[in-house]
């Protein structure tokens, strides 16, 4: 059916516009705003979702990142938003400013954290600040707790969450309810959100470092684009320097007085990607990758060259080197031998691993699976 302007037929799926209008927050989230919207018009995810889409199923896909064309314009209808300012509450302008890579819709992205889920029940989880959250007049999330490479909270330089300190339920936003309806709220037990007594403090040039990056994806920064291919090589560096015999990472992490690390030989990271990593993971590789991107391209140098780091080691043949790693790649070491040595090694049975290594590995593994079944 078509309404006076001919467009598409919304009233077709019993989409009705909403009596109270609504209004985004600096930096919110879609899903953010619609459930908000939707207490303030008095209905609850759920019904909200079937009022405006009918039979799509909106929670199950990952609507922050993106929505589908037909399905933005039922939304614009229903919130009488325009579809332009509907489009920057999702990730997918910003995300596809910065990536190198063309964005698949079925894929992970790589700067986006990954929520797997099964029927609508998501295992993994949206980030928070506590401490955002207390101090919200209205408590609402945030489009840096999408973010990939954002763990830490610029405004109290601590340590995002990403499940409930009470019961570890991961955050769900079409999960609350009239009877616990907002984000200060766990949606699963009730409980606060925002009243951990000892969240862990970051340095607070990470949380800079990470909102910087944030900033320059928000402006469309002509900068932003290096700024994010370096970050995405030097997090290829650090996993590989976590995964290589020399213990690089280790004693890299010791220059900075970082906090001791996953000590194994092998990575602790498996073969998961970035995005689905676990916060904590992903916080520890970022804290060391911020730490080197930091230094100007003579002291990173020097550093790589004091902590015998070589070239093979530096450089990824599967990933693009930025000029600056490119200019530095050419002062390290070259291991013709590296090659020949591995393949001696690898034909000798590795000793068994310790249990909690094992228990780690599955871990990851676990989460991937689950991940890719998405
Ligand atoms: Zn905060
Ligand atoms: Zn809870």
């Amino acid at each position: 059916m078509a309404d006076s302007k001919g467009q598409l037929g919304y009233t077709s799926s019993g989409i009705t516009k909403w009596p109270n209008p609504v209004h985004a927050l600096p930096d919110e989230l879609l899903s953010s705003l619609l459930i908000r919207a939707g207490f303030q018009n008095h209905i609850e995810p759920m019904p909200l979702a079937a009022s405006i889409w009918g039979k799509w199923r909106a929670w199950v896909f990952d609507i922050d990142r993106a929505l589908p064309k037909v399905p933005i314009q039922q939304l614009s209808y229903s919130t009488g938003m325009p579809v332009q300012q509907l489009k920057h509450l999702t990730l997918k302008p910003y995300i596809r400013y910065i990536s190198s890579v063309k964005l698949n819709a079925k894929q992970r992205w790589f700067w986006v954290t990954s929520l797997a889920h099964r029927n609508a029940v998501r295992r993994s989880s949206i980030m928070f600040c506590p401490q955002c959250l207390l101090e919200d007049a209205i408590p609402y999330l945030r489009m840096q707790w999408r973010c990939s490479w954002i763990t830490t909270c610029h405004e109290h330089h601590c340590v995002l969450l990403d499940r409930c300190p009470h019961c570890e339920y991961p955050i769900h936003p079409h999960r609350y309810s009239f009877n616990i309806s907002s984000f200060n709220r766990c949606a699963s037990c009730g409980d606060r959100l925002d009243e951990l007594k000892a969240p862990t403090k970051t340095h607070t040039e990470i949380a800079q470092q990470q909102q910087h990056g944030f900033h320059l994806m928000r402006t469309f920064d002509d900068s932003a684009d290096t700024w994010f291919a370096e970050l995405k090589f030097l997090l290829g560096f650090v996993r590989k320097s976590y995964s290589s015999q020399l213990k690089c990472a280790q004693s890299l992490c010791n220059a900075f007085e970082l906090a001791p690390r996953p000590q194994q030989g092998l990575s602790p990271f498996g073969s998961v990607n970035f995005p689905d990593l676990t916060l904590n993971d992903r916080h520890i590789l970022l804290e060391l990758a911020f730490r080197l991107k930091a230094l100007s391209t003579t002291d990173l140098t020097s550093l790589l060259l004091s902590h015998g780091v070589t070239c093979s080691l530096f450089k990824s043949d599967s990933q693009h080197t930025p000029e600056r790693f490119d200019a530095i790649s050419q002062h390290l070491k070259r291991m013709d031998r590296s090659r020949k040595a591995r393949s001696t090694t690898d034909a000798q049975w590795p000793p068994p691993k310790p249990d909690d290594q094992v228990q780690r590995k599955l871990d990851v593994l676990h989460r991937e699976i689950r991940a890719r079944g998405r």
